[in-house]
C-alpha cells in the first residue's frame, strides 16, 4: 500500500482465488458425465482425486524456491559455516524431494483402465498429497528459522528510502559485508510472502485443504493398505501359515499392486 515492489515479496506472481456460484446453469447433454448412474459416484470421486492429488507434486517446485531463499538468507546473514544451517537445508530438501518422489512414482506406476485411459497409482497419489498437507509447513518453519525474526519485523521499503531512517536501516540491517542491505531485505520479504503472506495461501493452506483435507487422503490410504495381504506375509514368515493350512485371501487391491500382486494373493 506504500508503493514500490520490495514489500510484496514477489511482485511478479501471486495466486488468485474466486468463489463461483452456479445458479440455474444449462449443461449440454454431451457434458453430462453422470445421469443417474450413482453406483459409480464413489469411483468417479476416487479417480478424480487420484489425478488431483498426484498433481500436488507441483508444490515441490515452490519448495525449491523456498529452499533457495533459505540458503540465500543464511548466506546474506553471514552464517553459512554453522553445521545446523546445512543440516536444516538438507532436511528441507529431503522433505521436498519426498513430495516429488511420490508424485512422480504415482505416474510411473500408472496403468490403463479398460477404456484405455490411464490412471495413476491411487495409493501413491494419496501419499503424495498427504505429504503435501504436512511438509510445506515444516519447510516453511525451517525457512523462518534460518531467516530470523526480521522475516516478520522488517521495516518497509518506504522506511528504507526515507532520507533519515534509511541511513540507519542501511547500517543496522547490514548482514554480510559484500551483500547490499536491499538484497537481504528482498529475500526476507520473499520468505515472508511464501510463508505468511499472499503466496502462503497456495503453499500452505491450499496444500492442506486443496484436493481434500488430510482426513480424505487417510480414508483412501486406509482402503488401499492391504492389511489382510500384509498380515499374511507376516504369518508365512513367522511359520504360522504354511502351504497346508493356507487361507484363501481375496482382498480388493488398488492400482499397481492390484495388477502385480492379485494373482499371487
Ligand atoms: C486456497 C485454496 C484453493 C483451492 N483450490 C481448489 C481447486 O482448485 N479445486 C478444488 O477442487 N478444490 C480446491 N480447494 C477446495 C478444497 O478442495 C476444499 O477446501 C477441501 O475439500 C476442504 O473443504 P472445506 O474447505 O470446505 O473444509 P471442510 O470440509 O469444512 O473441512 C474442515 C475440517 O472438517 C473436517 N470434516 C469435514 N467434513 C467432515 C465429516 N463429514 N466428518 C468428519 N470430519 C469432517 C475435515 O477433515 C477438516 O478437518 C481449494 C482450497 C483452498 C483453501
Amino acid at each position: 500500500m506504500e508503493g514500490g515492489d520490495m514489500d510484496v515479496g514477489n511482485a511478479k506472481f501471486g495466486g488468485q482465488e474466486a468463489m463461483v456460484i452456479f445458479d440455474r446453469v444449462f449443461i449440454p447433454t454431451q457434458h453430462i458425465f453422470m445421469d443417474g448412474e450413482f453406483d459409480f459416484a464413489s469411483l468417479l470421486v476416487e479417480r478424480f482425486t487420484t489425478y488431483h492429488r498426484r498433481s500436488y507434486v507441483c508444490k515441490s517446485g515452490v519448495g525449491d524456491v523456498l529452499i533457495g531463499a533459505a540458503a540465500a538468507i543464511a548466506e546474506y546473514n553471514g552464517i553459512t559455516k554453522a553445521s545446523h544451517i546445512k543440516d536444516k537445508l538438507v532436511e528441507m530438501t529431503h522433505l521436498n524431494e519426498t513430495v516429488y518422489g511420490t508424485g512422480i512414482a504415482a505416474s510411473y506406476q500408472g496403468y490403463p483402465t479398460s477404456s484405455g485411459a490411464y490412471i495413476c497409482d491411487e495409493m501413491l497419489a494419496n501419499v503424495c498429497k498427504h505429504h503435501v498437507t504436512r511438509f510445506p509447513f515444516e519447510i516453511s518453519r525451517l525457512a523462518q528459522d534460518l531467516a530470523g525474526g526480521l522475516v516478520a519485523t522488517l521495516p518497509s521499503e518506504k522506511d528504507y528510502n526515507h532520507p533519515e531512517i534509511g541511513v540507519l536501516l542501511e547500517k543496522y540491517l547490514k548482514g554480510k559485508a559484500d551483500v547490499p542491505t536491499a538484497d537481504r531485505m528482498r529475500i526476507l520479504r520473499l520468505i515472508e510472502n511464501m510463508t505468511l503472506g499472499r503466496n502462503a495461501v497456495g503453499y500452505l493452506t491450499e496444500s492442506l485443504h486443496g484436493a481434500g483435507s488430510p482426513q480424505a487422503q487417510r480414508i483412501l490410504i486406509a482402503r488401499g493398505m492391504q492389511l489382510t495381504y500384509k498380515k499374511r506375509l507376516a504369518r508365512v514368515l513367522a511359520g504360522i501359515e504354511t502351504e497346508e493350512n493356507k487361507e484363501e485371501v481375496v482382498e480388493e487391491l488398488s492400482g499397481y499392486f492390484a495388477r502385480v500382486f492379485k494373482e499371487e494373493v
